[in-house]
């Protein structure tokens, strides 16, 4: 899942009301869809669309998938995979503490929102 952005039906929505876009023209303008799953499309030179210098642009209505990193299952459950998520993501490490369980909780949100990937 890592390198792109992937979207629940309900993310789309939420994303497209939030830019004041149908989801239609929402997905016509940045959504790549397959018979099992929906990503952002990756444009040129950028990791997502969004990317802006002060952070996400739709923080407000970000993907599920954005919300919860790094509390995704498979980070959470490989200490070396964690480790090397640490290695790139500044954000790891800082900030509020968040206990195992809420930490669990998050994942399986994760599980629940994509079920295609874990
Ligand atoms: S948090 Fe925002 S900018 Fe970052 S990948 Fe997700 S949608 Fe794109």
């Amino acid at each position: 899942m890592e390198g792109f952005v992937y979207l629940t039906e309900a993310d789309l929505v939420k994303a497209a009301a939030y830019l004041e876009l149908s989801p239609e023209e929402f997905e016509r303008r940045y959504v790549y869809r397959t018979r099992h799953q929906r990503r952002l499309r990756k444009p040129r030179g950028s990791q997502c669309e969004f990317l802006t210098e002060g952070g996400c642009g739709i923080h407000p209505a970000k993907p599920t998938q954005c919300r919860l990193f790094p509390y995704w299952p498979h980070l959470l459950s490989s200490r070396r995979e964690w480790e090397k998520t640490a290695k790139w993501c500044p954000g790891i490490g800082q900030g509020e503490l968040v206990q195992i369980g809420e930490a669990h909780e998050r994942a399986e949100e994760m599980k629940t929102a994509y079920p295609n990937f874990f």
